[in-house]
């Protein structure tokens, strides 16, 4: 079972805002939901063993460089 965090990034669709969470699983099921900040329309919605958290955004140009980056790092290991 791989237990490591994996960051991820979603794009709105309907203001294109991207957010950047980290996915994580979990023993059991887990139900959510992520609202985009900016517009209110739902991002994601979740139901699984896979859950999100730390939503960061709406990401900028250089923050979401600078996050995917991070991403590709860490994704390498
Ligand atoms: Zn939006």
């Amino acid at each position: 079972m791989d237990q490591t965090p994996l960051r991820v990034f979603f794009r709105c669709l309907s203001c294109e805002a991207v957010y950047c969470a980290t996915q994580k699983r979990r023993p059991s099921i887990d139900v959510g939901r992520f609202v985009c900040r900016r517009c209110k329309t739902t991002v994601l919605q979740w139901r699984g063993k896979y859950s999100f958290t730390n939503w960061m955004g709406p990401l900028d140009d250089t923050r979401l460089l600078a996050a995917a980056l991070r991403c590709t790092r860490g994704l390498e290991h």
